[in-house]
């Protein structure tokens, strides 16, 4: 393997991570990690508040029942896209779950279990009808008080698509994008070879794989209820929420990573995937299109689709 050009930088939580084969101009990772950054701060809904002083996300929830907000076209694109995936798989995936997830804080150091009552008063606030897009003023108005946008399952796939995008726009066509776990494989790796990415074995310390996908031009989003946890009196709780109850999805599934072209519709199918269990995930993914998957049970049996199977290797 020659040289290679690899970056590191925390970002939107996790790590980012970009590499590409070769020598490479420092301008152009400097306008990559430029181009994520400048998302997050316009997405991140987390953080104290001068973190959030700049995002248009958080603009958008402030304002909540009481009047719309206008933001960047770019923002908007994919406020709309959440808010209509919300309403279309609104039983799996709900980017309006942020009163809920607020609730729980799942990943920081003041996580917590609410109880029924709150956790009932606070689903209520989650109905993706209740939000109103205007495309002609790209403004948003989340109808009742106390609403709340999360972009936190679609905004790391949407930021590594566009990286890529920055890539390409200074003619770099190959490279790793690596943003916690939310990969992009551009291009190839070197000699034309495609780029081997691991899929984490759950409940293994991480950087444990049960297998690699080989990926050209292609991304691979994991989520695992493994990620981010928090233990109470001896129970686990992790950090992705059944829209339906208010509560971390408890199904056979320990982790789906999912293949596709656009990163952001990887990382919307990873949550989407996750409800109901591994029979229902994968007929779900079957049944659409450009969207290939492998699962792991907690059991530790392995299913990959059938667009998936030629590109998976078990590990040894
Ligand atoms: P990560 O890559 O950080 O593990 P995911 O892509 O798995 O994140 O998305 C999890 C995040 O999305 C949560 O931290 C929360 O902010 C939000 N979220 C949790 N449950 C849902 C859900 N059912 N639909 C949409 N967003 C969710
Ligand atoms: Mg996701």
């Amino acid at each position: 393997m020659g040289e290679r050009t690899v970056t590191t930088f925390p970002l939107m939580g996790t790590l980012a991570t970009l590499c590409v084969p070769g020598a490479v101009d420092e301008a152009v990772t400097l306008a990559v990690a430029r181009t994520l950054r400048d998302l997050e701060r316009r997405l991140t809904v987390n953080g104290p508040p001068a973190a959030r002083a700049g995002s248009q996300v958080e603009a958008i929830n402030v304002a909540a029942g009481d009047r719309a907000v206008e933001v960047d076209p770019e923002v908007y694109g994919l406020v709309r896209t959440a808010v209509l995936a919300s309403r279309e798989y609104r039983t799996s995936f709900n980017a309006l779950i942020g009163p809920v997830v607020k609730a729980w804080r799942i990943g920081f150091a003041d996580a917590r279990v609410p109880d029924d009552a709150e956790i009932e008063r606070l689903l209520a606030l989650t109905d993706p009808c209740d939000v109103e897009l205007d495309d002609g003023r790209c403004s948003v108005h989340l109808g009742r008080p106390g609403m709340r946008l999360d972009l936190g399952a679609i905004a790391k796939g949407y930021a590594a698509d566009r990286a890529a995008d920055v890539y390409r726009e200074h003619g770099v066509d190959n490279g790793l994008i690596d943003l916690g776990g939310n990969v992009v494989a551009m291009g190839s790796a070197e000699e034309g070879a495609p780029w081997r990415v691991g899929v984490q074995s759950p409940g293994a310390g991480r950087g444990t794989v049960l297998g690699s996908l080989a990926l050209r031009d292609a991304s691979a989003v994991t989520s695992g209820v493994y990620e981010r946890v928090l233990e109470v009196d001896g129970r686990r709780y992790h950090h992705m929420l059944d829209p339906l109850t208010g509560r971390p999805f408890d199904t056979d599934l320990a982790g789906v990573t999912i293949v596709c072209a656009s990163s952001m519709t990887a990382d919307l199918w990873a949550t989407i995937a996750q409800c109901g269990g591994l029979a229902v995930g994968v007929a779900a993914v079957e049944a659409q299109p450009g969207v290939e998957a492998v699962f792991v049970t907690h059991s530790g049996e392995v299913v990959t689709t059938a667009g998936c199977r030629p590109l998976f290797t078990l590990s040894a």
